[in-house]
């Protein structure tokens, strides 16, 4: 096996492909895997990572690879950003783990202080920490049930929330997560999303729409809260039409509905903005965090209103590992990363330069039926040229086309059919050029 190296950004930044992708020390370790890892845990491109940071990730077999992933919008300040190494090497050799709930610590309440003060709203409110983002989706729902003493939820067409059993529930894609998984968990009602593309109404309209259902169907009265992405994820980055989701607040707010968002993919400067609820100027009741909140470390949150946070009885709420030592340590660094390294002015950058470039490749392809998204949050949705028919055989040639030039692309869609794009906020400039180039290039030659 290759020796160690260290990633971060001391990395060289240039793709450097030295064998075909996979290479043979990949190839055996995913012999070894299949052997000892069922296959329901996939993974996109089977290349086994020894280093990452900054713009590349680096294989076993010395391939460095342009990353447009972040390991799922999780490394948002880079992988390995060196403020997260020094505060977990240093908190790691201090203590590891005493829970939470058992013996308390410093860090875990600043995270709490922090994430309460970087949240959009200036009321008062409460954090706790879990593990996963599923894990902070679970808690805000239980968190909203309590309050409201209301039972049902809402949620949207194309959302995704996770793959525990409420949260598979929750998440609108039945494959690949909840083929065979049921039955699920009662009380949560799926009602449209605005989707600009596919949708020739505007946001007031489907609003009115949604709003209609849950009165007449479920009784706003037994709603205990909406859940949604202020731009939904795996669902294909869909940015609800313009008008959408302030109605539907507006309409929570009147109903005494608690008005979730989950932020689990579009926090900490992802968007361009720190959440990308500030876009419409929504303030949720209750939002929850993960992905991009410790640098790669597990961590997730649910911060939300005092009140309805603090409703919850003493030991309601809680897990062995939840806010983990280490975990917050690498986001209190993550934290002062994102304004010390301006990070959603970074995420903003990548947008002017990567939706010009993609509205130029669309403009000539009509197979590039729409290009969308904010800050470094970006796709494009393939089609049959002159239709919106949903082409996920061509997205999935045009990522394996990528991944062989060593640029890795992830797909996404409720069709299977957008290629999403979701650049570490620190890739330098030219790595960014140069894997739009490699893009245009693989999907010149995807026929
Ligand atoms: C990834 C994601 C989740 C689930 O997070 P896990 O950490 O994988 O459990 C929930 N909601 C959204 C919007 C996500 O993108």
């Amino acid at each position: 096996m290759s020796e160690p190296t260290n990633g971060g950004p001391g990395l060289p930044q240039q793709r450097k492909i030295v064998t075909e992708i996979p290479g043979p020390k990949s190839r055996a370790l995913q012999e070894r895997r299949l052997k000892a890892v069922p296959p329901g845990v996939g993974s996109t491109l089977p290349v086994y990572t020894v280093a990452a940071g900054g713009g590349v990730l680096v294989d076993v077999d010395g391939n460095s690879l342009i990353d447009f992933g972040s390991g799922i919008a999780v490394t948002n300040v880079g992988n390995a950003h060196p403020e997260v190494v020094r505060r977990v090497q240093q908190q790691v050799a201090a203590f590891t783990h005493t829970c939470f709930m058992v013996t308390p610590y410093e860090p875990y309440v600043e995270v709490c202080e922090r994430l309460n003060a970087l949240t959009p709203g200036d009321h008062e409110k409460r954090t706790i920490l879990v593990n996963s983002g599923a894990e902070a989706v679970e808690n805000a729902v239980k968190i909203a049930r309590y309050a409201t003493k209301r039972p049902a939820i809402v949620v949207f067409d194309h959302g995704y929330h996770g793959r525990t059993l409420l949260t598979m529930t929750l998440t609108a894609k039945n494959m690949p997560y909840k083929e065979g998984f049921g039955p699920y968990a009662p009380e949560v009602y799926r009602v449209p999303m605005a989707y600009p593309y596919r949708s020739t109404e505007d946001g007031p309209a489907t609003a009115a729409k949604v709003i209609d259902q849950i009165s007449k169907q479920i009784g706003a009265h037994n709603v205990a809260a909406v859940l949604v992405e202020p731009i939904l994820g795996e669902g294909g980055f869909i940015e609800p039409s313009p008008g959408f989701l302030p109605a539907i607040a507006e309409f929570a707010e009147d109903n005494g509905i608690l008005f979730i968002a989950d932020e689990i993919q579009t926090g900490f400067g992802r968007t361009g903005r720190l959440f990308a609820c500030e876009h419409e100027g929504i303030v949720p009741d209750l939002i929850t965090t993960a992905k991009g909140i410790a640098g790669g470390l597990p961590l997730a949150a649910v911060t939300g209103r005092a009140e309805v946070m603090d409703a919850v009885h003493g030991g309601g709420l809680g897990g062995t590992y939840g806010g983990n030592p280490l975990a917050c340590e690498a986001a209190l660094a993550v934290f002062d990363a994102l304004d010390a390294d301006r990070i959603t002015a970074k995420a903003a950058r990548i947008g002017e330069i990567m939706l010009p470039a993609l509205r130029e490749l669309a403009a000539g392809d009509p197979r590039i039926g729409d290009v969308r998204g904010r800050g470094a949050m970006i796709a494009i949705e393939l089609v049959k040229p002159g239709t919106d028919e949903p082409d996920a055989a061509l997205a999935g040639a045009i990522a394996k086309a990528c991944h062989a030039q060593g640029l890795i692309v992830l797909t996404a869609g409720t069709y299977g059919n957008v290629l999403r794009f979701l650049p570490p906020l620190v890739i330098p400039e030219d790595l960014l050029h140069e894997g739009l180039d490699l893009l245009a290039g693989a999907i010149a030659e995807t026929r």
